[in-house]
């Protein structure tokens, strides 16, 4: 709780933001330029910037989705569609210095509570800096951009017999680049987007790899370069239109594909298929059983496959696939469901995320903890009982920096509709239509379940079935809806009253 004497030790600016991944650093950008007067500062728990670009150091780790879409509108994208972590950061990098971000983060600050208090309309944010230190930090409005996974405990399940297994055991996401696996047999435990990224760059120099995964993926295989972007710079358009044209380019074709996936899901697969035929030169490549999945595209992320590298991998004999259950590890390696034995000196577990929600920061308002599963998602942006707060939360189908830039403008536009309006406290609120409204988890296992989701589940907030109280996961929707919000709805409260019942107040008698 935010008492007199915790805030005169406190630092107080207008914004916190936290976390310093491409959210915060996006975030920070558009607060600058669209609420020039806000004093902000930046906690990142990390001594770098980066987020996910920092903590991910495994062989060939690189972007899923193509730069121009998860590169920032605001800053052209000039190398490669599909890029690797190092050209990521160095984007960051350009943008924090740049726009003299860099002066307002604070990191190796680990962000430990956040308490509201309705008294004084502020958040206490309480916070170990390095050393140890305890910092406070007094904010009128909390900038949530700390990603959605636990950074620092991977999600490993408990297979039996781990122990006993003499070779060595690492998850990807902790994955030390000092590893030496040339000449070694490896074994992937995955086959999601980062087995799909690794296992090419083992096969490389490993003496074998093999691939273990429960169930089959779909695997996008294409070239990486877009060639609109070429032929644009051959005849000399300026970078910025060129990111321009070519972002509506890749939006369009991934539109077109999403809607595609879900009318008429066999026929996108026989497309992919066609690509992996093309890229190994292989007419009967056999897609039963290890590549033929049991979901429908788009259900998950289609896993990005540069040149068909793993589809090469295999047809070179450096890459074998075993789909089956793992029964447990032995002394060697492990011992399937069906009993076949695989050796390997290394295993990596490519076996995704353990989600965290608000990064496992305790909340409270005024004195009370909050359980996100017991609030409303105000379109994946806001929660109901929560003041003064946002949370950035991208797209899993799209790039997720899309909604980083559409969250900067609208948190910007509420920012500065709050300051014309004097209103200290914004709250959304269920309207009278809402309340008989069903309220359910807070993403539809039909539309998208990938694991590491339907685990949390519980740990998410409410959904409801209106537009306004959901996180659709539709980019091409939401690109005409978030803009164009009516910031006096009934759904927001400003200092505890509707737009209507303050105007009301206002008017003179
Ligand atoms: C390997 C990998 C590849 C991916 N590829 C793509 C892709 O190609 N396209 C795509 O759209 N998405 C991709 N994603 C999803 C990706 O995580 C997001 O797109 C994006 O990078 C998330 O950025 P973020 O800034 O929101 O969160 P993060 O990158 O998770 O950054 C959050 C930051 O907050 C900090 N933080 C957290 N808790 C605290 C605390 N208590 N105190 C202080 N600081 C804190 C963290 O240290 C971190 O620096 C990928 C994810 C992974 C893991």
């Amino acid at each position: 709780m935010a008492t007199a004497a915790v805030e005169a030790q406190a630092t107080h600016v207008d914004v916190l933001i936290v976390g310093a991944g491409i959210s915060g650093i996006g975030s920070a950008y558009h607060l600058q330029e669209q609420c020039p007067g806000k004093s902000y500062v930046i906690l990142e728990m990390k001594d770098t910037f980066g987020g996910t670009w920092e903590t991910h150091k495994y062989p060939g780790v690189r972007s899923d989705s193509d730069l121009y879409t998860f590169g920032y509108r605001f800053k052209p994208w000039v190398g490669t569609p599909i890029a690797s972590a190092q050209a990521i950061l160095d984007y960051m990098g350009e943008v924090i210095t740049e726009n003299g971000i860099d002066q307002h983060i604070r990191y190796g600050t680990r962000i430990t509570a956040c308490n509201w208090d309705s008294k004084t309309n502020l958040w206490t944010v309480e916070a170990t800096a390095k050393g140890g230190q305890k910092v406070t930090y007094t904010c009128n409005f909390l900038w949530m951009c700390q990603g959605y996974y636990d950074h620092e405990k991977p999600y490993i399940p408990e297979w039996p017999g781990m122990d006993k297994y003499k070779g060595q055991l690492i998850h990807a996401q902790l994955w030390d680049p000092k590893t030496d696996y040339k000449g070694k047999r490896v074994l992937v435990i995955g086959s999601g987007a980062t087995a799909a990224t690794v296992i090419p760059e083992f096969a490389k120099e490993a003496a074998h790899v093999t691939m273990l995964q429960r169930s089959p993926t779909y695997f996008y295989c294409s070239e990486n370069k877009n060639e609109l972007a070429d032929r644009l710079r051959e005849i000399g358009i300026d970078e910025p239109t060129i990111h321009r044209v070519v972002r509506a380019q890749i939006m369009h074709d991934q539109d077109v594909l999403t809607r595609r996936a879900i009318e008429e899901p066999d026929a996108v697969f026989e497309d992919l298929k066609a690509l992996i035929r093309a890229f190994t030169g292989v007419e009967d490549f056999p897609f039963e059983p290890h590549f033929t999945p049991k979901y429908r595209p788009w259900q998950q992320r289609l896993a990005f496959c540069p040149e068909g590298d793993i589809f090469r991998a295999a047809v070179a004999g450096k890459l074998t696939v075993v789909t089956d259950t793992l029964e447990t590890f032995t002394e060697k390696g492990v011992r399937t469901g069906s009993g076949e034995e695989i050796e390997a000196d290394i295993i990596v577990a490519a076996t995704g995320f353990n989600l965290l929600m608000m990064g496992g920061i305790p909340f409270s308002v005024d004195g009370r903890p909050v359980d996100w599963h017991e609030t409303v998602n105000y379109r994946g942006m806001m929660f109901t009982g929560v003041p003064n707060m946002c949370w950035v939360m991208g797209y899993f189908r799209a790039s997720w920096t899309l909604r980083v830039d559409m969250m900067g403008d609208f948190v910007c536009n509420l920012l500065n509709h709050m300051d014309k309006i004097g209103a200290k406290r914004i709250d959304v609120a269920l309207r009278d239509e809402d309340k008989d409204m069903p309220l359910s988890d807070w993403i539809e296992a039909e539309n998208f379940n990938p694991g590491y989701l339907m685990r949390g589940l519980k740990l998410m907030p409410k959904r409801g079935d209106k537009p306004e109280w959901r996180h659709n996961q539709d980019y091409w929707a939401e690109r005409n809806e978030i803009p164009n919000i009516d910031l006096s709805g009934d759904e927001f409260l400003y200092d505890g009253q509707r737009s209507k019942a303050r105007a009301k107040v206002a008017e003179p008698a």
